[in-house]
């Protein structure tokens, strides 16, 4: 079935009419994609009068905070009290960035699941849960903002886009598309990119503003990555990048500070896969990049490393060493390469 359907707009519709309050959530550690939709929608819908605040489950980066509204974001994570009533009080939810409520961590997953609010999900990611009562789930769109735009647009509120709108949905396609390189960008994304420029987005702009903005630590941690830790496996045709607890304060991490990293790995001539690891509070986080159609890596993530994603670009996490973490994958390795 189309993803807007006439059918699901005008259900959508009926239920808007009935809503008081209205509460946008994302995905746990937020991205270009999941601040950029939220802000979309958030702007859209004050546009058109309702009572609306975002949701998240914890605060985004900073390369993120020339988006407008980044301010008014509220988190579970810093606003615990507020965030809890809000939900607790809403009539309608959007879930957007993520198609199964454990996706936001298990706290915010409780607060939303307690709630008796109406759940709209909107996303692009594969296998959507039944979690949702209205689901607007497009696979083959680059990024969530995108479908933002196409939502709006058949609303038939296409003359209501401005330039915050813009600038979010601008961002989120953006930064999931791999700045329009990889093979979900398509003749749509680019005609949605034109409309936004005619409506006065600035493109270089935001490309500035996200990948213009390094600190020094943030440009030597890379550095020390590449350069210390970077280790290819030829028979795997892999690359594979970590950074430990230590590591990251010697060059006072800042989250975002590692955003991308996994990607320069997958740059090297001849490498099909990348695998870049982080050490968190008492987990290992792990990114997966792979590149073509046949090279999928979200199978390797979802069976060994209790997460999953995109067939190339997945993430999971592993409880324990990192050393065991590094260990793990080079054993499984071999399983995912022909
Ligand atoms: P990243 O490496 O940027 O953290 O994640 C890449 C992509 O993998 C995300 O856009 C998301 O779609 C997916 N992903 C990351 N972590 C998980 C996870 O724990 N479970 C699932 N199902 N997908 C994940
Ligand atoms: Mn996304």
């Amino acid at each position: 079935m189309e993803t807007f359907s006439q059918e699901k707009i005008s259900t959508l519709k009926t239920q808007l009419s009935q809503t008081k309050k209205i509460v946008i959530t994302a995905h746990k550690s937020p991205d270009g994609d999941s601040i950029g939709s939220s802000l979309a929608l958030y702007h859209y819908l004050i546009k058109k009068g309702y009572d609306v605040v975002v949701c998240h489950p914890d605060p985004a980066p900073h390369f993120l905070n020339w988006l407008d509204g980044f301010n008014d974001v509220m988190s579970l994570e810093l606003n615990q009290p507020e965030v809890k009533d809000l939900i607790e009080q809403a009539d309608l939810i959007f879930c957007l960035d993520y198609n199964a409520l454990h996706r936001m961590g298990l706290e915010m997953e409780g607060v939303v699941r307690d709630s008796d609010a109406y759940r709209v999900m909107i996303d692009h990611h594969l296998h959507p849960s039944d979690e949702f009562d209205l689901s607007f789930s497009e696979i083959a769109s680059c990024s969530t903002a995108q479908l933002i735009y196409d939502f709006i647009v058949a609303l038939g509120d296409k003359e209501v886009l401005d330039v915050s709108i813009g600038e979010a949905i601008y961002c989120g396609i953006m930064t999931d598309s791999g700045s329009f390189r990889f093979p979900n960008t398509t003749p749509h994304t680019h005609e949605v990119i034109a409309e936004l420029l005619r409506v006065g987005v600035s493109n270089s702009k935001i490309h500035e503003y996200v990948f213009d903005t390094n600190t020094i630590d943030r440009l030597k941690l890379r550095g020390y990555a590449i350069n210390d830790k970077l280790e290819v496996m030829e028979s795997c045709k892999t690359a594979l990048m970590s950074l430990s607890k230590a590591e990251l304060e010697r060059f006072n991490y800042e989250k975002g500070d590692t955003e991308g990293l996994v990607n320069v790995g997958l740059s090297i001539l001849g490498i099909g896969k990348s695998i870049f690891l982080s050490e968190g509070d008492g987990i290992i986080k792990i990114s997966f990049r792979s590149k073509g159609a046949d090279n999928p890596i979200n199978e390797m993530a979802s069976k060994y490393f209790h997460g999953g994603g995109h067939a190339n670009a997945s993430g999971g996490k592993f409880d324990g060493s990192m050393e065991e973490a590094i260990a793990e994958i080079k054993r499984v390795l071999p399983e995912f390469t022909k």
